[in-house]
C-alpha cells in the first residue's frame, strides 16, 4: 500500500518522487511505500498550516466543535483500516487496534467540548474605570510528533487540542507506522476540515533529524509537542530552545507498580500482568517495575508468575493468543540483552522464555537489584523486573530511584496509607489499587523528570497551546505623571 503527504489537504508525493517502506515486522514483506519528505516538502507543509490560520483562529468554537465531532466519526468509521495497518506495520493485535481507535475518539470528542471551555478572566485592576481582561488566544502552527506504539491515540492526541485551541498542525508521522499516521490525516480531511488546517508529513528513517529541525525552524510554528524516547526529545527541547519556542514532551518511563504487604494479591497480580504485558510492554506506562515489599513477595511473584505463564505472545493475524508481536527485532534484542544482564547478576526468571524473531510472551524476573540494567533501562517490552523492598518506605525510595517518572502505581487495602504512600511518589501519574497503564482524554496526563514536562488531556492542555494576554480598556481620562 502506497502513501502520499497530505499538505494543504491535498495528497501530495514528495518532491523528487522519493520514498520509503516500511516492512511487516512478523512477515517481513512490504507493509506501506511512503512518501519520504524533502525539508522543502517539510516547510509547504508548515506554509499551508499558516496560511490556514488566521481564518481557523477566528472560526467560532461551535463550528470548531463540530468539525471535531465529525473528525472523531470519521476515525471510527476507518477502524477496519486502521487495524489493518496496524497490524501491518507493527505487529500489534486487533484489539489493540480497536482500543486506540476508540480512545482516539474519544480524545477528539473532548477537545471539541473543550472549544467552549477555553475561558478568560476578568481581573480587577487597581487603576479606576480600568477593566483587565487576561484572554487566551490560539498560539499559530502547532508542530505534533508522534510514535508507533499506540499510534492511533497519540497521532489524534498530538493534534486535537492544538486544534481545539485554534491552532492549525502539521503532524510529523512516525517511520514505523506512516500508513496509520497518514489515515488520521484523511479522517480530518474525510470531515470536512478547511485545507490546511492538518497537515501530515512522512519521513525516511536517516532524513528524520533534519525534517524535525527544519519543522521547528520554521517561523509559523510556534509550539511543538513531542511523544517519543527521552533521548530524542532532549534533542527536540535543545533545538527548540535556541529559537525560545516552548515544548510539550511526553517521553519514557520506568514505571513502579508497589505492592504493601496489606494488598490485595489477587487485584495486584490483574493490574501488574495488564500494566506489564499490554501491547507487548510497548506503552510508557507500562509496569516496568513491580516493587513488592518483602512480607508477600513470595506468595505475589508465585501468582504472577502462573498469570503470566498464561499470557503466550503469537502471530496477530491470528489472533489466538493475548499478546502480538513487537515492532521490530531489534527490540526483542534489547529486552534479551537485559534479562541476560540480570540473569548473571543472580536475579531468577520465574515465568516466559527468551523471545524469537518479534515473537516473544510475558516474561516475569524476580529477586531484580540496582546493579542490574533492568532496574533502570527502560525495557519497552514484555518483560517485568520483580524488585523486593524491605518495607513501605523501601518501597518508597527504591520507586523513586530512577530518572523517569510518567506513570505509578500502589497498592494497598489502607486507602490513607496509600494516599500517602502515593504523594510521596515523584511520578506525573499514580493510581491508587490500580494499573500504571490508565489514559482518558479529560485527565492531564505527563511526567516529571526525564518522563518530561506538560501535560496533555483536557483543560491543563489549554495552557500548552494557547497564549495567555493581558488585555486593559481605559474608561476614564488618564492620570500620567509626565
Ligand atoms: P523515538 O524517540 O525513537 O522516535 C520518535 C520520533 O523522533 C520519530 O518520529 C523520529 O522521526 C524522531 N527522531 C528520531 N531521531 C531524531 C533526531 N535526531 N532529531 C529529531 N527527531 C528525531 O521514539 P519511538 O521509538 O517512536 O517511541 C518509543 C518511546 O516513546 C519510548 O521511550 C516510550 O516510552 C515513549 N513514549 C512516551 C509516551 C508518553 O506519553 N510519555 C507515549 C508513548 C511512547
Amino acid at each position: 500500500m502506497e502513501t502520499q503527504l497530505l499538505i494543504g489537504s491535498k495528497e501530495t508525493p514528495a518532491g523528487g518522487g522519493k520514498t520509503f517502506d516500511r516492512l511487516n515486522p512478523v512477515t517481513g514483506e512490504l507493509a506501506t511505500r511512503a512518501a519520504a519528505a524533502s525539508i522543502e516538502d517539510a516547510k509547504l507543509a508548515a506554509d499551508a498550516a499558516a496560511i490556514a490560520f488566521p481564518a481557523w483562529a477566528e472560526m467560532g468554537p461551535g463550528a470548531r466543535r463540530t468539525l471535531l465531532n465529525k473528525a472523531a466519526d470519521a476515525v471510527q468509521a476507518k477502524v477496519a483500516e486502521f487495524t489493518s495497518a496496524m497490524m501491518e506495520e507493527t505487529g500489534s493485535s486487533a484489539p489493540w487496534a480497536g482500543f486506540n481507535v476508540m480512545l482516539a475518539a474519544g480524545m477528539l470528542r473532548e477537545a471539541a467540548a473543550m472549544t467552549t471551555q477555553i475561558t478568560g478572566e476578568v481581573i480587577p485592576s487597581d487603576k479606576p474605570g480600568t477593566l483587565a481582561l487576561a484572554v487566551r488566544q490560539p498560539a499559530g502552527v502547532v508542530l505534533g510528533i508522534a510514535p508507533w506504539n499506540a499510534p492511533v491515540i497519540l497521532g489524534v492526541r498530538a493534534v486535537a487540542m492544538p486544534l481545539a485551541c485554534g491552532n492549525t498542525v502539521v503532524l510529523k508521522a512516525s517511520e514505523l507506522c506512516p500508513r496509520v499516521h497518514c489515515l488520521i490525516g484523511q479522517a480530518f480531511r474525510d470531515a470536512g476540515f478547511p485545507d490546511g488546517v492538518v497537515n501530515v508529513v512522512t519521513n525516511s528513517v536517516p532524513d528524520a533529524a533534519a525534517i524535525v529541525e527544519a519543522l521547528i525552524d520554521h517561523p509559523a510554528v510556534k509550539r511543538i509537542n513531542f511523544t517519543g524516547s527521552t533521548r530524542v526529545g532532549r534533542i527536540i527541547a535543545q533545538h527548540a530552545a535556541r529559537h525560545l519556542k516552548p515544548v510539550l514532551l511526553e517521553l519514557g518511563g520506568k514505571a513502579p507498580l508497589l505492592v504493601l504487604e496489606d494488598a490485595d494479591l489477587d487485584e495486584a497480580v490483574k493490574a501488574a500482568a495488564f500494566g506489564a504485558f499490554m501491547n507487548q510492554g510497548q506503552i510508557c506506562m507500562s509496569t516496568e517495575r513491580i516493587i513488592v515489599v518483602e512480607a508477600v513477595a513470595d506468595a505475589f511473584v508465585a501468582k504472577l508468575a502462573e498469570k503470566a505463564s498464561r499470557l503466550v505472545a503469537g502471530d496477530p493475524r491470528e489472533g489466538k493468543t493475548p499478546l502480538g508481536a513487537v515492532v521490530d527485532h531489534r527490540a526483542i534484542e534489547t529486552v534479551g540483552k537485559l534479562i541476560d544482564d540480570a540473569l548473571a547478576k543472580g536475579a531468577k526468571r520465574v515465568a516466559g522464555k527468551d523471545g524469537s524473531g518479534v515473537i516473544m510472551s510475558a516474561c516475569v524476573i524476580d529477586r531484580v537489584t540496582p546493579g542490574m540494567k533492568l532496574y533502570s533501562e527502560e525495557s519497552f517490552g514484555p518483560v517485568v523486573a520483580v524488585v523486593r523492598a524491605k518495607n513501605e518506605a523501601d518501597a518508597v525510595r527504591i520507586a523513586n530511584d530512577t530518572e523517569y517518572g510518567l506513570s505509578a502505581a500502589v497498592f494497598s487495602r489502607d486507602i490513607a496509607r496509600a494516599l500517602k504512600v502515593a504523594k510521596q511518589i515523584q511520578s506525573g501519574m499514580c493510581h491508587i489499587n490500580g494499573s500504571t497503564v490508565h489514559d482518558e482524554a479529560q485527565m492531564p496526563f505527563g511526567g516529571v523528570k526525564a518522563s518530561g514536562y506538560g501535560r496533555f488531556g483536557g483543560k491543563a492542555a489549554i495552557a500548552e497551546f494557547t497564549d495567555l494576554r493581558w488585555i486593559t480598556i481605559e474608561t476614564e481620562p488618564g492620570h500620567f505623571p509626565i
